[in-house]
């Protein structure tokens, strides 16, 4: 939709990955019941202000956008004529009729205010636009309010205070470039030092680690991680039946608390589910990406991928949920074995980075950098077992080989998956079948199972079956 709309109404037939990251977070704050406040610092060039009209484009109620510069209202004036988009101007300087016809259009049904703080901050202004409902109120330049507020723009001050009479569905604060200080500052002048989201133009987050596991077997992969990663955690998944089947297994497993997220739940089921996960220090979420920023966890430690990203706006939105209270944090993605990492080049930072135009900065870890051995889970053992004991086996003896259940069991080798579980293990033996790195051959019941490039000659040892 966001596509269409971009192509529709602004001409622009793809958007950069910046752009659909923080559009997409703005509708998500649309959609939410409460109201958000994001502050989205982002460098020049990369198409701020269509981040904030495309979203105005799509809200129903009123979105008023307010500019410390008359310059730049002129501006966003000319270019949303240009587009053909109505839009109201209220500045200083007015006369009477000017602002009658101004206030007027808004009762003729546009959507658009464009203003400034001064005129905002006007009583009659203010009470005209309280009659209104309003869903998106954008600062834009915010550093300003900042910058100039206490010297010689008092009305920027007043912006909180605005907002909270305006009672907007979501109020966004725009800059080019801020410092923590700012950052801090813009949080109490717009925001009124509740809290906000923070969108930094510059990709990089370097609190978290990135990491990706080949696994033969991701249900293991995925209860290690459940078990051992720091929590709360998230596991993202492609579609609902999936976040439903891992949690109830999850939990049955774990004895963690683990449920799903998905927007197929009613809205009571998912504002239950949100409030226990905010509240949560040990929860564990499978969540499709319907887990926005509606629900803005900031101390979640660790985002799980249960497959690959199929692009990397979708792998920042969904690893960016990590870590935003700036404490260390970590982002895995699950691949099969031999999957490639599509998306990334080598280090999956240096890959993010470059892809949303942010400065390249030495990785602060990622398993590529720091030298993390790419091995998969679960196959040297499978491999070990076929290789060094070239048995028949059909399925339930392999099994219980490798679990290490059979009575009569091999000397060595025998139970080195014992700590996995048997749906684990099946589904290994099932990943090296598909994967074609073992083959099953001959009859049901008398299979022998051998391992590609394996040099080992298969004889017909038999073995109980
Ligand atoms: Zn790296």
């Amino acid at each position: 939709m966001i596509e269409a709309v971009a192509l529709k109404r602004f001409g622009i037939s793809s958007l950069k990955p910046f752009q659909r990251l923080v559009i997409q977070d703005i509708l998500e704050a649309l959609d939410g019941v409460e109201q958000k406040r994001i502050l989205v610092v982002l460098p020049t060039g990369l198409g701020k202000s269509l981040c904030f009209m495309l979203p105005s484009l799509l809200c129903k109620n009123l979105s008023i956008l307010v500019y410390p510069l008359l310059s730049l209202m002129s501006d966003q004036l000319g270019k949303l004529e240009a587009l053909g988009i109505e839009a109201a101007c209220l500045k200083g300087g007015q006369t009477r009729q000017e602002r009658q016809h101004a206030l007027g259009k808004l009762s003729n049904g546009t959507r658009i205010v464009v203003t400034n703080p001064e005129t905002l901050g006007q009583k009659a202004v203010l009470e005209a636009l309280k009659a209104y409902e309003v869903s998106l109120l954008v600062v834009d330049e915010a550093h300003t309010a900042s910058l100039w507020g206490r010297a010689f723009r008092p009305s920027c001050l007043r912006l909180g205070a605005i907002a909270e009479a305006l009672k907007p569905k979501a109020t966004l604060a725009f800059t080019a470039t801020a410092s923590d200080a700012v950052v801090k500052d813009i949080g109490s002048i717009v925001f009124c030092n509740k809290s906000f989201a923070l969108i930094r133009g510059d990709a990089d987050r370097p609190n978290i680690y990135y990491g990706s596991v080949q696994s033969l077997s991701k249900l293991h992969s995925l209860r290690l991680m459940v078990t051992s990663a720091p929590r709360p955690l998230i596991v993202f998944c492609r579609n609902r039946a999936l976040t439903e089947s891992l949690a109830r297994w999850l939990k049955a497993c774990t004895f963690l608390d683990c449920r799903a997220y998905h927007a197929g739940l009613s809205k009571k089921a998912r504002g239950e589910i949100e409030a226990w996960f905010l509240k949560s220090s040990d929860g564990v979420l499978c969540s499709t990406n319907a887990y926005g920023m509606g629900v803005d966890k900031r101390g979640l430690r660790t985002v799980v991928h249960y497959r690959m990203p199929d692009c990397l706006e979708d792998f920042l939105q969904e690893s960016g949920r990590a870590g935003r209270d700036g404490l260390s944090a970590w982002s895995w993605v699950l691949r099969d074995p031999g999957e490639k990492r599509e998306i990334f080049d080598c280090c999956i930072r240096a890959s993010v980075l470059k892809a949303f135009g942010s400065l390249q900065v030495k990785c602060s870890g990622c398993d590529t950098c720091m030298g993390v051995q790419d091995r998969i889970e679960g196959l040297e053992e499978i491999r070990a077992v076929l290789v060094h004991h070239p048995l028949r086996y059909d399925r339930k003896s392999l099994i219980e080989v490798l679990m290490g259940k059979c009575k009569d069991g091999l000397e060595s080798y025998y139970g080195v998956l014992c700590s996995w579980k048997e749906c684990e293990v099946e589904e290994a033996i099932d990943s090296c079948l598909r994967l074609g790195l073992a083959k099953a051959i001959g009859k049901a019941g008398r299979i022998y199972w051998a391992f590609k490039n394996s040099s080992y000659v298969l004889r017909s040892t038999w073995r109980k079956v």
